[in-house]
């Protein structure tokens, strides 16, 4: 049977598979969906642990598998250092970004709209520009109160298909992959971060959430930004108005 077809209950496969198995899976994902979606294979790189390392194994199935950053005027100084360090390395990564104006910290009085239009609406040109049938992300079930019920394929919008190669990897086995490959990662771990976002909306934190330094302080926090539980495919009435690229 098709590995995109699954019906496999995750939860059980969280703690049952060990760390090789879940390498071979997501694997094996990654390849049965470039099989099917060839170019229009895309992986969205957030520049973060999970998702360098959803990156790496991308790579170990295709060389030629493309990816996009979303950006933000907001990332920390050293989340842009490595990002002009990503792509140097891997040109097949495009970067959008929204400078659209908006109004002196949003992202305090109203982060789901400053989400919105610096996360979101980029993320959807992304998916229009790049012609994008499938993207890759490396979204976790284990990271977070707001990441329990994604699946490893899942079809949010009509005609994009979203795959979770890594759903099932728990926080100790990415940075065992990373060790393990020789991932280079952002360098802000080193600091004690463990989920990497803006400047003003993630704070180091400890403790059973991986996400619990995110938006701290505000009715989203330890949440999500919006490109997993929004619609990212454009529709006539949904036309990018407030998007600015410089
Ligand atoms: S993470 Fe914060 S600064 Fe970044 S887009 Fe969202 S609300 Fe704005």
């Amino acid at each position: 049977m098709s590995l995109l077809e699954n019906k496999d209950d995750l939860k059980e496969l969280v703690d049952g598979l060990n760390f090789k198995e879940k390498v071979d899976r997501s694997l094996a994902l990654i390849r049965e969906a470039y099989e099917k979606y060839g170019d229009g294979l895309v992986v969205a790189d957030s520049l973060g642990k999970d998702s360098v390392a959803v990156w790496d194994l991308a790579k170990k199935v295709a060389p030629e598998i493309r990816g996009f950053i979303i950006t933000t005027r907001f990332k920390p100084k050293e989340t842009v250092q490595f990002m002009h360090e990503e792509v140097a390395r891997y040109p097949e990564l495009e970067v959008y970004k929204n400078d659209v104006e908006i109004p002196d910290k949003l992202y305090a009085t109203d982060p789901d709209r400053c989400c919105h239009l610096l996360k979101v609406e980029p993320t959807r040109l992304a998916v229009e520009e790049m012609n994008v049938q499938c993207w890759v992300t490396g979204l976790r079930c284990t990271e977070g109160r707001t990441r329990v019920d994604f699946k490893e394929v899942e079809e949010r919008d009509k005609d994009l298909i979203k795959l979770n190669p890594i759903l099932i990897w728990k926080e100790r086995e990415v940075w065992q992959y990373l060790a393990l490959n020789r991932v280079t990662v952002n360098p802000l771990y080193a600091e004690g971060y463990r989920s990497l976002g803006c400047a003003p909306c993630t704070k180091i934190s400890h403790g059973e959430d991986e996400r619990a330094g995110r938006w701290v302080g505000t009715s989203k926090c330890g949440g999500e930004c919006g490109i997993h539980t929004r619609p990212l495919k454009m529709t006539e009435s949904c036309v990018c108005p407030e998007y600015d690229r410089k």
